[in-house]
C-alpha cells in the first residue's frame, strides 16, 4: 500500500465564515444554519508517515490547548478512515500536527485537521473512495468537516453539509485576530434569542472586492450577538481591525476569532503588524482566501 511517498506534508486551511445566518433548528437539537465561507492559506500543517506503529504528537503556538489522547480529531478522522474503509490492518502511521490556529476559537481548526487527515491518509493508503463518501465519513466526525474537505469558497446549508461551491469567488486579503479567548460553541448557540431569521440574501453578480463588501454589509454573523456578549472582548478585536483600516469587520463562527477584509493581500499585511505592534498577547495572522482555483490541502 505504500504510495512511494515517505511524508505527505499538507495544509489544514483556516474556515472563515464570511456571513453566518441562523435559520431554524431540527428536532434533534442541531442548528440549521446558511454561510458563505472560504478557507485561508493560512492554518495549521499536518504531515503523515508510514511507521512502524501509530503515533501522533503535536507542536505549534496552540500545541498545549489540544488533546493528544483519542479524543483530538486527527485521531478520531485516522481511526474512522481505518473502520468505514474496512481497512483495519492499513498500515501504521505517524501523524505531526503542528497547531497554528488557536482553539476553540470559531475557525475550524479541528474539523480542518479531520478533513486534512482523510485526505492525506486516502492517498497514503491509496484508498478508493469518491468525494461522498469521503465526505460522509467526515460528517461522522463533525458537521464541519465536510466543508473543510473541499476548502474552497462555498455556500453551506442544513447544519453546514449542504454545500454550493461559489466558483469566480476571488482571492480576499485577511487579517485574522483573536483576543486569545477561547468560546465554547455549544454556549453560543445556547445564548441565541432568534433561532428562526431569513436566510442568506443572493450572492450579487459580480463578485469584485466592493459588491462582496457591499454585500456583506447586508448578511450578519447571528452568533456574533450572543458570543459578545459572553466574551465582551470580542468587541474590542472588531473595532481594533476597523481602526486598522479593515474595509468590514465580523466574527467567524462561534467566535471568538474576527476577520478584517482587506482589499490586498500588502494592506492586509501592513495593517497585521499594526496591530501586533498593539496587541503583542493577541493572535495575529494576515493571510489570503483559498479561491476555487488554489489546490486545497496542498501537498508542500
Ligand atoms: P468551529 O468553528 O467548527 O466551531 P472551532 O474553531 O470553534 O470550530 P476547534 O478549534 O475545532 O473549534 O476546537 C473545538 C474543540 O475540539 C476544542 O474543545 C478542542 O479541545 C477539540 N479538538 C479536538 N481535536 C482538535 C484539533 N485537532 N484541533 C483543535 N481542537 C481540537
Amino acid at each position: 500500500m505504500d504510495s512511494g511517498i515517505t511524508v505527505r506534508a499538507l495544509h489544514a486551511h483556516a474556515k472563515i465564515n464570511l456571513a453566518l445566518h441562523v435559520t431554524g433548528r431540527r428536532a434533534d437539537g442541531y442548528h440549521m444554519i446558511e454561510t458563505l465561507a472560504v478557507f485561508t492559506r493560512f492554518g495549521d500543517r499536518v504531515e503523515i508517515e508510514l511507521a512502524d506503529s501509530d503515533g501522533f504528537s503535536v507542536s505549534g503556538r496552540h500545541a498545549s490547548a489540544v488533546p493528544l489522547d483519542d479524543s483530538n480529531l486527527v485521531v478520531k478522522a485516522r481511526d474512522a478512515l481505518r473502520q468505514r474503509a474496512g481497512l483495519q490492518h492499513a498500515p501504521p502511521v505517524a501523524i505531526r500536527l503542528e497547531k497554528n490556529l488557536p482553539v476553540a476559537s470559531g475557525v475550524g481548526g479541528g474539523s480542518s485537521d479531520a478533513a486534512t487527515v482523510l485526505r492525506g491518509l486516502a492517498e497514503t493508503w491509496r484508498l478508493d473512495l469518491d468525494e461522498a463518501e469521503l465526505a460522509r465519513i467526515g460528517l461522522s466526525l463533525g458537521a464541519d468537516v465536510p466543508m473543510c474537505l473541499t476548502a474552497k469558497p462555498l455556500i453551506a446549508r442544513g447544519v453546514g453539509d449542504e454545500l454550493s461551491a461559489v466558483p469566480g469567488f476571488p482571492a480576499l486579503g485577511l487579517v485574522l485576530v483573536n483576543p486569545g479567548i477561547a468560546v465554547s460553541t455549544a454556549e453560543v448557540f445556547n445564548a441565541l434569542s432568534h433561532r428562526d431569521n431569513e436566510g442568506l440574501p443572493p450572492l450579487p453578480r459580480s463578485l469584485d472586492f466592493h459588491s462582496i463588501r457591499n454585500w456583506l454589509e447586508i448578511t450578519r454573523n447571528d452568533l456574533e450577538p450572543a458570543a459578545r456578549a459572553i466574551q465582551p472582548a470580542i468587541g474590542k478585536a472588531l473595532s481594533v481591525l476597523n481602526k486598522a483600516g479593515a474595509g468590514f469587520a465580523r466574527m467567524s463562527g462561534s467566535g471568538a476569532t474576527c476577520f478584517g477584509l482587506f482589499e490586498t493581500g500588502n494592506v492586509a499585511k501592513r495593517a497585521a503588524v499594526d496591530i501586533r505592534s498593539r496587541h503583542p498577547d493577541w493572535f495575529v495572522a494576515a493571510t489570503r482566501s483559498m479561491t476555487s482555483e488554489t489546490d486545497a490541502h496542498g501537498q508542500d
